[in-house]
């Protein structure tokens, strides 16, 4: 499925069939995850994204091909690969990825390798990254190619469908989460992807999650309920109890003052959209106290490969809805109208 140029809709398409160049893997999609930052692509708010682009980029497939390796020295240098399923970014590509085994393809394509931030073990912040279905061709096809040092592993029996929502609205709001510390009671603005999976996540940790929803979405605030949040409310009403820390996923600048007001003295505020309205003028007070506001650019490696593992073995079930790939417009609608729970997932091929 192509995007010929943003604001029009994707086509269907006969593209050849990629070959994969030094240290990349030939991928068979599975299945492919949409998420918010395709419509901010599709709609031309992201900048120059590739022409004639593959959007998609929560990918799990399996490895249908391994390019030649890269010689050494020509990519991002071995320190670069921290996280804990890419632990040498100068390994060939045959030597860890065989035929068949299933793989993860997440929204951070490649990073340079040589800036202060790859340096720095903080790859989600490079100056020159590429990323998935926006400067690379995605999953929104039947078969993709990945840089194997940016490819993340999925164990033996995953499941394709339900793994793939983690792969960029699931890794960053569990970094998002990770800079919420040990909050105990965890406001969520927004529920939808990333929120619940993160409530099944601080659940299973202890924590209490109180969920706001667009005001008078009953549907949001049942379906919070039942994943297991303590309260669910309108995003324009105050917690029942001061919050230590809140998460904002929906695109929306007004939410802060709000979620600045919900949270009590010390306490965090993340943003964890690529993509929010301008925020409104604030008084002081709401950020005196100590509390701090910053937010969530991207994702590692390790976020995703740790929320893999973590999903497994919890486990973690994410909430689908199933669409064909030739139905991706479709399931962007879907996305855009507000009207899912969970996720909308291309469902590619069958594993
Ligand atoms: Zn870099
Ligand atoms: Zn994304």
């Amino acid at each position: 499925m192509v995007l010929d140029r943003p604001g029009s809709p994707l086509r269907l398409a006969d593209l050849p069939v990629p070959e994969p160049g030094p240290g990349q893997l030939l991928i068979r999609v599975l299945a492919c995850a949409v998420c918010r930052t395709d419509l901010h692509v599709v709609d031309g708010e992201l900048p120059n994204p590739k022409s004639a682009l593959v959007p998609g980029h929560q990918i799990v497939g399996t490895i249908a091909g391994v390019g030649p390796s890269a010689p050494l020295g020509t990519g991002p240098s071995a320190a670069l690969g921290a996280g804990p399923s890419a632990s040498s970014g100068a390994e060939p590509a045959a030597s860890r990825w065989q035929a068949g085994d299933l793989v993860g393809v997440p929204w951070l394509a490649s990073a340079c390798g040589q800036c202060r931030y790859c340096r720095d073990d903080q790859e989600n912040l490079c100056d020159r990254p590429r990323f998935t279905g926006y400067q690379v061709d995605g999953g929104f096809a039947e078969l993709t190619l990945a840089d194997h040092r940016f490819a993340v592993e999925i164990p033996r029996g995953g499941d394709p469908v339900h793994l793939s929502p983690l792969l960029c609205g699931g890794a960053i709001g569990y970094r998002a989460y990770s800079f919420a510390g040990d909050a105990r009671r965890l406001g969520l603005y927004g529920f939808g992807a990333a929120a619940h999976i993160l409530v099944q996540l601080a659940r299973s940790q202890g924590r209490e999650v109180y969920a706001f929803v667009r005001p008078g979405d009953e549907q949001a605030k049942r379906f919070a309920l039942k994943l297991g949040a303590r309260w669910a409310g309108d995003s324009s009403q105050a917690p029942p109890e001061p919050l230590d820390a809140a998460i904002i996923f929906a695109p929306v600048g007004s939410l802060v003052p709000a979620a600045l007001a919900a949270v009590r003295k010390g306490g965090t505020v993340v943003c964890g959209g690529i993509h929010m309205s301008d925020i409104p003028p604030l008084p002081y007070s709401l950020l005196w106290g100590e509390r701090v506001l910053r937010s969530v650019a991207n994702l590692k490696r390790s976020d995703a490969s740790q929320l893999i593992a973590l999903a497994m073995a919890i486990p973690i079930r994410t909430e689908v809805r199933r669409f064909r790939l030739e139905e991706a417009n479709e399931a962007l609608l879907a996305l855009r109208c507000g009207k899912l729970s969970g996720s909308a997932v291309l469902e590619v091929a069958s594993s």
